[in-house]
């Protein structure tokens, strides 16, 4: 399917609608050719022929053509606005939720500010082209029609001097739309670019801040003004090029008529009444031709538009339900991982992965940054796809399952907090909006979220902003666990959630776990005391498992794990020793 395919799938459902308008357009358009055929009658036989008695009947004709044509118009007006508003809803709905079924890669390819503006200047560009140009260019190309038609109708040989104009405007035309095409493919770009850098300086607006960068930021952003003005001028100056041209074309046609009609009149070939009618016509021959320029370039911006969106969200997610998914409602959560490699791009980030964990059990991962741990997380939500191996949940691989069941077992809080612009209750009711309230202060409780909740100026009413403003990091990763659990999931994953709370709330929360039955549990964490009572630790190395077992066998092996909890309780035994003698501690 080509990006124009694609846009007339969409018009498709409207097409009774249009072709009920590019009726009207068709009458109102054919109503404009009485007015100046009336005229020619009103000199030759009113004026010159002395039938006084016509010209009442004749002007109250003019009039009610010009009513009627005047209620078509704002019928057709009107109905191209009102498709256009209504196409453009649906066509915005699809690319919005096509953005919500992308996977992970597609967002990691796809700036921000890009994809706004798909949703926005690129749509109106779509809406102007069905609102405004689809008429217009066939309004034109019907009085050009008719026009010529009704001069053939009057004398040949001043149709056929005027028909010798078009070919060159054709011509002209054809040019512009090529040259002006790589215009808009430059402001499209240009637009994009700037949308991000507003949109980055304002999501990131505490870190410019915080470095004082006020100064670098606007002259980034002045960068990128500059090529957006820079990009709309050159476009301009092409189409700036082509503008007298055109009103040269349809000028011309004056000359042509009042030259030749004038000769053809003094020579009595054709009456004065007639050259009056032909001159009538000639605004419906002008004006296509000053408007062929015009709508070349909102043609091709619209034309620009289409395909930017369509290139954008044309590619299917890799990452699909199948089509006949298999898997009961709940899942039990016995995972197993098997010999899962996972590569992105040419980097391997995970060798030979291979465990396997019963409902019920809490498997603790541990292992330096970047080892891989949040990617071991991403490759059992389906996040990501294992490039080979499989992973099992109750014995089915992920990859036959239904997405969605997959995912809503799930209950994740990621390392990477995310709260919405709204009340606290909403946040943590996010993944079961049919909870009752008790239900969310339970999750918060458990959570150790619900005191501070309480707190606020609105408790569990309070909006919490883009990134949850006013809260401190632990406060959002504690909104974050509720949220997770409120789910009910059957799996739970805490990729590092408590790693900005306290010790203590951090064992409050672990108290609060270990009570709930029938879950799996991961916790990433790079804390010892995060994890050291899960049934399963696994430590990960450089993207592969280099030790797993219990706390104890662990610090048995002395490897990894073990160096890892001396230097932690080492610190900390130290800690503990120096308060105790009343020194003080200098880490
Ligand atoms: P941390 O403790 O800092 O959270 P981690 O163990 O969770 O680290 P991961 O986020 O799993 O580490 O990342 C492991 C490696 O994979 C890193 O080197 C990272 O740069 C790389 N990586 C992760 N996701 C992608 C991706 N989508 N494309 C390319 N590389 C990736
Ligand atoms: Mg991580």
């Amino acid at each position: 399917m080509t990006a124009i395919q694609w846009f007339f799938s969409f018009l498709k459902k409207y097409r009774l609608n249009l072709i009920i308008a590019l009726i009207l357009v068709t009458i109102a358009s054919g109503l404009t050719i009485i007015n100046p055929y009336i005229s020619g009658i009103i000199v030759d036989d009113v004026i010159k022929g002395g039938h006084k008695e016509l010209l009442l009947h004749l002007v109250l004709l003019l009039i009610i053509t010009t009513l009627v044509r005047s209620i078509i118009r704002y019928t057709y007006l009107y109905m191209f606005e009102t498709t256009s508003q209504k196409m453009l809803y649906t066509m915005r709905d699809y690319v919005y939720r096509r953005f919500l079924e992308e996977d992970f890669t597609f967002y990691n390819k796809n700036r921000t500010g890009d994809l706004m503006s798909r949703q926005t200047g690129d749509m109106d560009a779509i809406r102007h082209f069905v609102a405004f140009v689809i008429y217009s260019i066939y309004e034109n190309a019907l009085l050009l029609c008719f026009a010529l038609i009704m001069i053939f109708t009057v004398d040949y040989r001043l149709a056929l001097c005027m028909i010798a104009v078009m070919p060159i405007t054709v011509f002209i035309t054809s040019k512009q739309l090529k040259a002006i095409k790589p215009a808009f493919h430059n402001i499209r770009k240009h637009f994009s670019s700037l949308n991000t850098a507003v949109q980055e300086n304002v999501s990131g607006n505490r870190v410019v801040k915080a470095f004082a960068k006020e100064d670098f930021e606007i002259e980034k952003f002045n960068k990128e003004n500059d090529g957006y003005r820079d990009a709309e001028l050159n476009a301009a100056a092409i189409w700036r090029k082509y503008v007298p041209v055109f009103e040269f074309l349809s000028s011309s046609l004056t000359f042509i008529l009042y030259l030749a009609g004038g000769i053809m009149v003094v020579k009595g070939s054709i009456t004065l009444g007639k050259l009056v009618t032909v001159s009538g016509y000639l605004w419906m021959l002008n004006n296509p031709l000053r408007m062929a320029g015009w709508l070349a370039n909102d043609y091709q911006r619209f034309v620009t538009s289409v395909e930017k969106i369509y290139t954008t969200i044309k590619e299917e997610p890799v990452i699909k339900t199948p089509g006949n998914a298999i898997g009961s409602k709940r899942l039990k959560g016995e995972i197993e991982f098997k010999h899962v490699n996972y590569r992105a791009e040419d980097d391997v980030i995970l060798t030979d992965i291979n465990f396997k964990i019963q409902p019920g059990q809490t498997v603790g991962i541990i292992g330096a940054t970047g080892s891989g741990k949040s990617t071991l997380m991403n490759l059992l939500c389906r996040f990501y796809d294992v490039t080979n191996g499989q992973i099992t949940i109750d014995g089915i691989n992920i990859k036959d399952m239904d997405l969605y069941r997959l995912r809503s077992n799930i209950g994740m809080a990621m390392q990477d907090v995310f709260l919405f612009s709204d009340t606290i209750e909403g946040n943590i009711a996010y993944g079961n909006p049919n909870c009752t309230i008790e239900e969310v202060k339970e999750a918060a409780r458990i959570a150790d979220a619900d005191a501070f909740i309480q707190n606020m100026p609105d408790g569990y009413d309070t909006i919490v902003g883009e990134r949850g403003m006013g809260l401190s990091g632990g406060q959002k990763q504690r909104i974050s666990l509720a949220r997770a659990l409120l789910k009910n999931p059957s799996i739970v994953i805490l990729d590092d959630t408590t790693s900005a709370v306290d010790m203590e709330t951090e064992a409050h929360i672990q108290n609060e776990l270990g009570a709930l039955s029938n879950r799996t549990v991961f916790i990433i964490a790079h804390r010892i005391s995060s994890i050291k009572d899960a049934d399963v630790i696994l430590v990960l190395n450089n993207g592969k498992i280099v030790e797993s077992g219990n706390h104890d066998s662990l610090l048995a092996k002395k490897g990894y794990y073990h160096t890892v909890f001396n230097h932690q309780y080492g610190e900390f035994d130290k800690y503990l020793k120096t308060k105790q003698k009343g020194g003080k501690y200098n880490g």
